[in-house]
């Protein structure tokens, strides 16, 4: 909840202080330009976080001027529809502003993009669901932000401390049972202390309470299919042959219940090439990859489809420095692996997306900018 308070507060605050601009070009001339929003916007969400990913449009595209229509993922949507109702009875938000659409992607939620009336379009959700999005809009010449999916790198130097690496790199991938689309799912250490972090990867990831998200730091996965997504995440690394750490598919579950959990999972010696290197698992497993050096560490870093998010652990101010610049990710955070704040603009590179959510960057797509140029004599 801070982080929808955090998001209220942003935008409300912004709302009157982000406007067009007076541009001189001259005495003959008073020029202006005035941000006008978009009349309808629509908003498709996933199903991890689906409040928060609902929000995190919500604000930039209400402060704005825009009205909104949600279709949220077919397997969450109760948290919208209680927002939106509650927007209304204990805010004072003009009914019809927050619409909510419910149904399937391919079916209501290729309608919404198809709408004469929508004129702009936020989808987060997969890469998949993002190029079906494009090509209706495409046709539409209306705009789009994508927010994909990833596989970001984490990176431990080995002049890092070791110990909140691997507390962090943990954390990475354990947040909703890896269910995040910054997950830090590709870890990258360095070789001289490759052996010394799995030894503290594991001695945390197996002492790791799994159960009902109220006490227990890995939760349920939400749903059967990706459940069994994650179990075939665990054939594949097996076929290609990455070293089970810890977890896997024969660790006992009897302890967690009957709902679909799933141990958190460590593979090491996986090289980038593996499928558990490239493929967004979308659950608590976590590639553990070997480099040399500097170079080495961008070049595998680098080499996937994706660019959302990446990690770096050093003690070398310089380093990390270089580091940010030579990553392909729309975010990288140095010595912590945690979450985004709403001030910071957050979205992809590459496969990840394009466009910006949060941050004062996310205002400006909901917005159309007209120019007003006006002869004075
Ligand atoms: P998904 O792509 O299956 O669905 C996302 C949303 O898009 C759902 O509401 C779905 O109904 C809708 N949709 C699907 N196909 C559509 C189509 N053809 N036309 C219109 N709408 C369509 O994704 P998911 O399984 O719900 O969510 C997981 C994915 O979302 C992961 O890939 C994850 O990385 C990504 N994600 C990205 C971010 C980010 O900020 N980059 C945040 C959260 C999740």
């Amino acid at each position: 909840m801070a982080s929808l308070r955090g998001i209220s507060s942003l935008y409300a605050g912004l709302c009157n202080i982000h406007h067009g601009e007076h541009i001189d070009i001259g005495p003959q001339y008073h020029c202006h330009t005035i941000r006008e929003p978009f009349g309808v916007v629509g908003l498709i969400t996933p199903w991890n976080s689906p409040l928060s990913q609902l929000c995190r449009g919500l604000g930039p595209a209400l402060v704005t001027g825009n009205s909104v229509v949600c279709k949220p993922s077919e397997f969450t949507p109760g948290s919208s529809l209680k927002l939106a109702a509650d927007a209304v009875e204990f805010c004072g938000l003009p009914p019809g502003i927050l619409n909510i659409v419910l149904g399937s992607g391919p079916r209501v939620g290729t309608a919404l993009v198809g709408h004469p009336l929508v004129r702009k379009v936020a989808l987060t959700g997969s890469v998949r669901a993002g190029r079906e999005v494009s090509h209706v809009a495409a046709d539409r010449l209306i705009p789009l932000t994508l927010e994909l999916g990833g596989k970001s790198p984490n990176i431990v130097f080995e002049d890092a401390d070791l110990d909140a690496a691997a507390v962090g790199s943990i954390n990475a991938i354990a947040l909703n049972a890896g269910q995040v689309c910054f997950a830090g799912s590709r870890l990258l250490v360095q070789r001289s202390i490759y052996d010394t972090m799995l030894e503290k990867l594991r001695g945390i990831a197996t002492s790791v309470v799994i159960g009902p998200q109220t006490d227990a730091k890995v939760g349920a996965i939400a749903t059967r299919a990706q459940y069994e997504r994650v179990q075939a995440a665990f054939a594949l690394a097996e076929a290609d042959g990455a070293r089970l750490v810890c977890g896997g598919p024969d660790a006992r579950q009897a302890a967690w219940g009957n709902g679909w959990y799933l141990p958190l999972t460590i593979y090491s010696h996986v090289t980038n090439e593996m499928a558990i290197a490239r493929e967004e698992i979308f659950g608590p497993v976590l590639s553990v990859i070997p480099f040399d050096n500097e170079d080495q560490a961008i070049s595998i870093a680098n080499d996937s489809s994706y660019g959302l998010a990446a990690g770096v652990w050093t003690r070398d101010l310089s380093r990390a420095h270089r580091m940010a610049r030579r990553l392909e990710a729309g975010s990288v955070l140095i010595n912590e692996y945690s979450g985004t704040d709403v001030e910071l603009p957050f979205g992809g590179y590459k496969n990840s997306g394009y466009g910006k959510e949060k941050g004062v960057e996310a205002l400006s797509h909901y917005q159309q900018i007209k120019t007003v140029r006006i002869r004075l004599s």
